[in-house]
C-alpha cells in the first residue's frame, strides 16, 4: 500500500517517538458526535467514505449488483473517479482497496483473487466534503487543523503521483464547486490604476479543462488549459501546466492573475500581485495541496486564434533492422524541433513499439496558432515543414511516413477534433512516470544548424556533426517502458511571435516559482511504466526502483542540469526538490512560506513542499 511504501522509501526515522497525525485508531480521533457537529456545519455536506467497488462485494453492506455493473462499466475512465468523492484516477495509490469485481471474485483489471481480499478504506480518506461553500472549507480546514487530522484537497483526483489521496485524512472535493465569470476588463483587488487590465475568466475550484474551454470559447476567447478535457484546472496551474496554448500564452502558472484561499489556520485570503505577493509567488509553480485550498482562480484570457493542425506519422519499415536505423532517423527528426518550434509549431509527439503497435512508431500532433485574420493559410505551414520533409525523403529506406495539415477557423475546433479520439484511460493498472525537460543542446549543437542552414537539411546530418547520444537514449527509454512522449514547446514560448499579436512578455512569465528549467527546455520527455494492480508491495516497490534507477536515471544522465515536472514526475524521485522546484534558492524560499503558512504540516502530499518535515508510515503522517 502507498502508507506503507512511504514508510520503506523515504525515512527510516524512528516512528514510535514521532509526533503524529491522530487516525481513527487514536484516542485524539474525534468521536461520532463531533463528526455529527461538523455535518451540520457544512450543511449536511460531509460524506462518510466508502470506496467505490465495495457496490461489488456481496460482504459489504452496500453490495448492489445493479450499480456493481455501472462501476465496472465505468472503472477506466477518468470522469467515474472525478465523479466519486472518494477514488481517485490511480486508486493504486490509496493500495487499491476494495477493486470493483466480477461475480466470481475476478476484479475489473483480471486479479482472480481480488473477492476474497478484505474490502477496506486503504489509503482513502475517511470523511470527505463535498464542498460547494467557501464557509464549509473553512469549517473543515479549521476541524482538521484543531484536532490534528490529516488533511485532503481532491479535484479530479487525476494526479499520477497520488497527491489527492490520504489515509486516514479529512478530504476536501471541489469537483462541485462551480462558477465562472468572463471579465472584459479585469484588475487584480489593490492594484493601483496603472496596474493592466486584462481579458480574463473567474473560475472556482471544480473547473476542468473542457468546461473551461467551452466557456472561453462562448467569447470567443482561449484560456490556457491542459490537453486532456478531464484535467482540473486547480492542481494543472499550481504544478506549472502545459497545454495547447502554452507555447503561446505562457503555462497555466503565468497566466493566473488573482486566487482566493482558505490557508491552513482557516482564513481566506486573497493573493495577487499587489496583495499576499509571496503566497502569490508560491502557489504558480509550488504545487497544488500545499499552501492553503484555493475556492477560486482568475486567469488571463485572449482573444481566440486560428490554428493549422499538422498530423505526422512515421512507421519502421526496414524488418532487419534492430531499432538503430529507425532511431537514427527519428535523432535526425529531433534535431529539427528546435527550429520548427522558433517557427511556431507545438504539440504532443508518441512513440511506440511492438507489441503495443505492429511496427515502431512516431507521431505527432502539432498546432501552429495564428491570429484569426491570418485566414487560412496551409501552405505558408507546408513552406515551414519542407525541411522535415525532404529529410524524411531521405530515409525512405528505413521509414514510411504520412504528413497532413488542416485548418482550423477556430482554435477550439481543433482541440474538440483532437480530444475526442484520446480518451483518457486511467484506473487499468498501477503507474510509474519518470520525465525530464530536454534543453536544445542536448537535442543539436546549435552552433552546427545555424538558420541559414535550416533549409539545407540534408547537409546537417553528416556523422561529424550528428548528435551522438540521442538515438541510443530514445531507444533505450522505448524498449524500457510502457508509454513514451514528447513535448514540443509546451513549457517555453517561441522566440518569434510570427503569427500571434498577443503573446504574454518574458517579464511577466518570471514572476512566478516556477523554477529556471522550465523556461530554457524546448521539450519534455516523459514516460509511463505500468504495472499489474495485484502484484505483492515488494513487487511494486521494485517496479519503482527500477523506474528511478533505470529509466528516471537515464533521462537525468542525459540532461543532467535539467529537471522535471512535478505533475508528471517520478513519485519517488530521490533528488525531488531540485527536480520538481530548482532546489537551492528557489526552493528554500518555497519552502519558507509553506513554514509560515502551515506550521503545523494541515496539508501534505508527496513530493510536495514541506514534504521533508514528515514520513508517512502505515497510514501515519508523523513528523521527521
Ligand atoms: C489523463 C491525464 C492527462 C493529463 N494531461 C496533462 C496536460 O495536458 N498538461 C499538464 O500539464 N498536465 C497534465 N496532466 C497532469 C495533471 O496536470 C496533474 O495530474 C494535475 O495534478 C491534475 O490536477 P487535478 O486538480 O485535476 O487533480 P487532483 O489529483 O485532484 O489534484 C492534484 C493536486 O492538486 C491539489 N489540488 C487540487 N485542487 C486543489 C485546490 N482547489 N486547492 C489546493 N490544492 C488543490 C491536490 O491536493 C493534489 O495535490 C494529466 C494527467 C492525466 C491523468
Amino acid at each position: 500500500m502507498l502508507f506503507f511504501r512511504f514508510g520503506v522509501f523515504l525515512s527510516a526515522v524512528a516512528f514510535a517517538s514521532a509526533e503524529c497525525k491522530c487516525t481513527p485508531k487514536d484516542e485524539c480521533w474525534p468521536s461520532s458526535a463531533e463528526f455529527a457537529a461538523l455535518n451540520d456545519t457544512v450543511s449536511g455536506n460531509l460524506i462518510l467514505s466508502t470506496p467505490p467497488g465495495s457496490v461489488c462485494h456481496p460482504s459489504e453492506p452496500d453490495f448492489n449488483p445493479k450499480k456493481c455493473t455501472f462501476v465496472l462499466q465505468n472503472w477506466f475512465s477518468s470522469s467515474f473517479h472525478a465523479n466519486d468523492p472518494v477514488s481517485v484516477g490511480f486508486p493504486k495509490w490509496a493500495g487499491n482497496p476494495c477493486p470493483p469485481i466480477y461475480p466470481n471474485g475476478t476484479s475489473v483489471t483480471g486479479s482472480p483473487n481480488a473477492g476474497r481480499t478484505l474490502c477496506d478504506l486503504g489509503g482513502y480518506p475517511v470523511y470527505v466534503l463535498n464542498a460547494t461553500r467557501v464557509e464549509d472549507i473553512q469549517a473543515v480546514v479549521k476541524f482538521a487543523s484543531e484536532k490534528n487530522i490529516r488533511l485532503n484537497v481532491k479535484s479530479t483526483g487525476h494526479s499520477v503521483e497520488g497527491r489527492s489521496t490520504a489515509a486516514n485524512s479529512i478530504s476536501i472535493w471541489t469537483h462541485h464547486f462551480l462558477s465562472r465569470e468572463f471579465h472584459e476588463s479585469f484588475r487584480p483587488k489593490s492594484c493601483p490604476t496603472e496596474y493592466p487590465d486584462h481579458l480574463a475568466v473567474s473560475l472556482s475550484a471544480g473547473a476542468r479543462v473542457r468546461e473551461v474551454y467551452e466557456f472561453a470559447h462562448q467569447h470567443n476567447a482561449v484560456v490556457v488549459g491542459g490537453s486532456a478535457e478531464d484535467v482540473g484546472i486547480i492542481g494543472w496551474l499550481t504544478g506549472g501546466g502545459h497545454g495547447p496554448l502554452t507555447s503561446r500564452y505562457g503555462q497555466g502558472s503565468d497566466n493566473v492573475l488573482q486566487v482566493t484561499l482558505v490557508t491552513p489556520n482557516g482564513k481566506v485570503v486573497i493573493a495577487n500581485e499587489c496583495q499576499n505577493t509571496d503566497l502569490f509567488w508560491a502557489i504558480r509553480g509550488g504545487g497544488g495541496g500545499t499552501f492553503g485550498v484555493i475556492t477560486h482562480v482568475t486567469m488571463r484570457a485572449y482573444q481566440a486564434p486560428s490554428t493549422i493542425a499538422h498530423l505526422l506519422e512515421v512507421t519502421a519499415e526496414n524488418e532487419r533492422d534492430d531499432g538503430t536505423a529507425f532511431w537514427n532517423t527519428i535523432e535526425g527528426i529531433y534535431a529539427l524541433l528546435p527550429e520548427l518550434k522558433r517557427r511556431g509549431f507545438s504539440g504532443n509527439i508518441f512513440m511506440d513499439r511492438p507489441p503495443l503497435v505492429p511496427k515502431r512508431s512516431f507521431s505527432w500532433n502539432f498546432n501552429l496558432l495564428r491570429d484569426k485574420s491570418s485566414g487560412n493559410d496551409t501552405h505558408e505551414a507546408e513552406r515551414l515543414l519542407a525541411p522535415l520533409h525532404l529529410y524524411l525523403d531521405s530515409q525512405s529506406a528505413t521509414v514510411s511516413y504520412k504528413s497532413s495539415l488542416k485548418f482550423y477557423a477556430d482554435w477550439f475546433d481543433s482541440w474538440d477534433h483532437a480530444v475526442r479520439t484520446e480518451p483518457g484511460v486511467v484506473a487499468s493498472s498501477g503507474i510509474a512516470m519518470a520525465s525530464r525537460f530536454i534543453p536544445e543542446t542536448a537535442l543539436v549543437n546549435t552552433s552546427s544548424f545555424p538558420m541559414s542552414t535550416f533549409n539545407s537539411v540534408l547537409g546537417l546530418f553528416s556523422e561529424a556533426n550528428r548528435p551522438k547520444s540521442l538515438a541510443s537514449t530514445l531507444q533505450s527509454i522505448s524498449e524500457s517502458v510502457t508509454g513514451f512522449q514528447a513535448h514540443l514547446a509546451i513549457h517555453q514560448p517561441s522566440e518569434l511571435s510570427p503569427f500571434l499579436s498577443t503573446p504574454p512578455t518574458a517579464a511577466e512569465l518570471n514572476r512566478t516559482s516556477l523554477p529556471a528549467h522550465w523556461r530554457s527546455a524546448p521539450l519534455q520527455f516523459f514516460t509511463v511504466t505500468t504495472y499489474p494492480d495485484n502484484i505483492t508491495i515488494e513487487e511494486e516497490r521494485e517496479v519503482f526502483e527500477s523506474v528511478t534507477n533505470g529509466v528516471g536515471q537515464v533521462l537525468k544522465d542525459f540532461a543532467p542540469t535539467a529537471g522535471s515536472y512535478l505533475n508528471e514526475g517520478d513519485a519517488f524521485d530521490p533528488d525531488w526538490q531540485v527536480s520538481y522546484f530548482g532546489g537551492g534558492e528557489n526552493y528554500e524560499a518555497l519552502r519558507k512560506i509553506k513554514r509560515r503558512v502551515d506550521p503545523e504540516g494541515v496539508l501534505w502530499c508527496v513530493g510536495c513542499v514541506g514534504t521533508d518535515g514528515w514520513f508517512a508510515k502505515d497510514g501515519r503522517l508523523c513528523r521527521a
